[in-house]
């Protein structure tokens, strides 16, 4: 791959925030470093970027001057821009973040990313699309044309954005508005969801390159039992995700029965309920200590009967499973309503008595979400998605 993505225009320079090994190897062969000093000068590299968080190249001490000169002449570690920045009552922060243009004349795709701080852990929801082709018919991103797919240097690039308004790199200093969890050991950042924009098992190959930046050991170093990545069922793309990526699993389900699940997940008509929990039980590396995420939104007189309850259970027998009932988010012209609040209790009591963990969690952010319409209207477009991931992220990517 080139790194020609990073930028629109030739004369443009290049971004090296968020790129790969290969990508940053790349960069070096075109400054014409010579091969047998390349692979430590990656390294280097890598540990300033990922590591410490350098966002100027005049930063990288242990690198000579005149290599460094020539590295700013043609790259940036520039994030791409935070266009804003709301903080919930509870800490809850969402980023409304433009992607540099990817080609001329491309205004640049905003995307929105959500931090759910607690006392000991912090989860970050990313995007890996801009819209999605999908149509899920409760889902408001499902309504969006697809605009692109995101690089793995741009899912990248969100969490050095999180990382750098959290302090959460070395000698950072946190915000003192809204929580930040801290202490020992503790990371701002220290779970990811896929559950922002667009079908993640879409677009693998960069999702599967930035989770390998992201785990990297030099760099970020985050767990991959601490990455969750949702999928609305792209069964044969499900044996991958595991095998190379070997993240945590989520999975949008929704629905005990094809003919509910094919109007609400048209997906499902390609690849069916029973496809989906085979590939469920075939995912590499799925035990109880690891277990798979089934999502169920609560929509009103369509999926929320005790029955249907009853019925999820006797779905997800011998699954390693874990159950989040998401209550629905309405959005402008949205053909369904959230379920009642004792639907949901009761739901979820017919779901806890069956062993699953308690998957209704209080809604957080909800404060700054309300103000979204404020937003310019590519933001207002994920207003459902990102109220969507405060109630997930709860309850997934988490040890
Ligand atoms: N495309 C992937 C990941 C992003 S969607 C997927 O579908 O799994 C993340 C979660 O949000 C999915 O479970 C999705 O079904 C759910 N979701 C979408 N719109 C929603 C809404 N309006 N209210 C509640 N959950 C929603
Ligand atoms: Fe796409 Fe997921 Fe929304 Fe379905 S729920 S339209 S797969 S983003």
């Amino acid at each position: 791959m080139t790194p020609a993505h990073f930028a629109a225009e030739d004369s443009a320079p290049q971004r090296l925030a968020g790129a790969t090994r290969a990508e940053i190897a790349r960069a070096l062969v075109d400054l014409g470093v010579p091969e047998r000093e390349r692979n430590m000068r990656v390294s280097q590299l890598w540990h300033w970027i990922y590591h410490r968080g350098a966002r100027e190249f005049s930063a990288m001490r242990n690198i000579a001057r005149p290599l460094l000169d020539r590295l700013a002449e043609r790259h940036t570690l520039a994030r791409p821009d935070v266009v804003t920045e709301q903080v919930s009552a509870d800490g809850t922060r969402k980023w409304l973040i433009r992607m540099p243009p990817a080609h001329i004349g491309d205004k640049g795709a905003e995307i929105e990313c959500v931090y759910i701080p607690e006392s000991d852990r912090g989860t970050l929801c990313v995007s890996s699309q801009v819209g999605c082709t999908l149509n899920c018919s409760f889902c408001h991103t499902g309504t969006m044309p697809l605009v692109r797919n995101l690089t793995a240097a741009e899912i990248v690039a969100q969490v050095l954005v999180a990382r750098d308004r959290l302090g959460d790199f070395p000698g950072g200093v946190a915000p003192s508005d809204g929580l930040v969890p801290s202490g020992e050991g503790v990371r701002a950042v220290s779970n990811i969801v896929f559950m922002g924009m667009g079908e993640p098992l879409y677009n693998l190959t960069a999702v599967r390159d930035a989770i390998a930046v992201l785990t990297d050991g030099d760099g970020l170093s985050l767990s991959r039992r601490r990455i969750t990545v949702s999928t609305s069922g792209v069964v044969p793309e499900m044996q991958r995700l595991g095998a190379e990526c070997g993240t945590m699993l989520a999975v949008s389900l929704h629905a005990t029965n094809n003919s509910l699940r094919d109007r609400l997940v048209p997906l499902n008509r390609r690849y069916p309920i029973e496809p989906l929990l085979q590939a469920c039980r075939d995912y590499p590396g799925a035990s109880n200590a690891r277990r798979i995420t089934f999502e169920y939104v609560m929509l009103k007189g369509i999926n929320d009967t005790p029955a249907e309850a009853r019925a999820l259970v006797r779905l997800l027998k011998g699954i390693p499973a874990k159950i989040n009932l998401i209550p629905f988010n309405p959005w402008p012209g949205s053909p369904y309503q959230c379920s009642d609040w004792e639907t949901i209790e009761r739901f979820s009591e017919i779901v806890f008595n069956a062993g699953y963990a308690s998957p209704v969690r209080t809604p957080r952010g909800r404060d700054i979400l309300a103000a979204c319409g404020q937003l310019k209207s590519e933001s207002e477009k994920l207003r459902a998605r990102a109220r969507l991931m405060l109630e997930e992220s709860l309850v997934v990517g988490q040890d």
